[in-house]
């Protein structure tokens, strides 16, 4: 379960764990991007931080649709769009609750992988974000019945295996694809901001 007050003490430690990684991120993107990655979503998420005394007051959806157009409109790049779309999809679901359970989570998480596939034309197996966002999805859907904290848990974990093996994947979107087979052996840069990001949900409830 979690109010707009919680989520609003998540996104803040989202901005604290992107900014603590920035310099990671943006190693990450070197060699099979533009070096980037760290820089577009510390700007982002510091935008998203400057917006939510204002929010304080609102229902989850309006909070997570602020978030999703702020996204859009300050990290630019790939991310930012897919970003912006993953957090307005699970607005969507949100919207109009001052709460959401784990059930509503996976509807979100849902939401949010099939606005990414949309948006971005992508599916698993490409070397992005989906690889992590998929996996984590997957593994919390399984566990059904079991606790919150074993379903955050095993979405955690799975999403974390997912960044490893996006070191065996060919990048078949966005910059990396330019790299063709020399995109092999790389840790993708998004699906690693994902998890961090993931991370801090499970975290909270683990
Ligand atoms: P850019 O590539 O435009 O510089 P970023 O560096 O901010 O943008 O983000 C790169 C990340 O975006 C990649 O590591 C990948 O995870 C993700 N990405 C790029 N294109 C797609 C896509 N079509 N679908 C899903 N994710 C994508
Ligand atoms: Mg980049």
């Amino acid at each position: 379960m979690a109010n707009t007050a919680d989520l609003i003490a998540m996104l803040k430690e989202m901005n604290d764990i992107i900014q603590e990684n920035k310099d990671f991120l943006t190693e990450l993107d070197m060699p099979i991007g533009d070096s980037d990655h760290g820089i577009n979503l510390a700007r982002g998420f510091q935008a998203v931080v400057e917006k939510l005394p204002g929010l304080a007051d609102k229902d989850v959806g309006t909070l997570l649709k602020t978030v999703g157009m702020t996204l859009v409109s300050t990290v630019g790049g790939a991310s930012g769009p897919l970003y912006g779309t993953a957090f307005m999809k699970a607005a969507v679901v949100a919207n109009g609750k001052d709460q959401v359970t784990l059930e509503d989570f996976l509807s979100m998480l849902s939401a949010a992988v099939e606005g990414v596939k949309l948006r971005g034309k992508s599916t698993t197996g490409e070397q992005t974000m989906l690889d992590a966002m998929v996996p984590a999805l997957e593994a919390m859907q399984a566990k059904a019945g079991a606790s919150s904290s074993e379903v955050w848990a095993a979405g955690l974990a799975a999403a974390q295996e997912g960044v490893e093996k996006t070191k065996d994947m060919i990048a078949t979107k966005g910059r990396a694809s330019y790299l063709g087979e020399r995109s092999l052996g790389h840790q993708d840069p998004g699906a690693t901001s994902f998890t961090l990001l993931f991370s801090v949900l499970a975290k909270h409830y683990t």
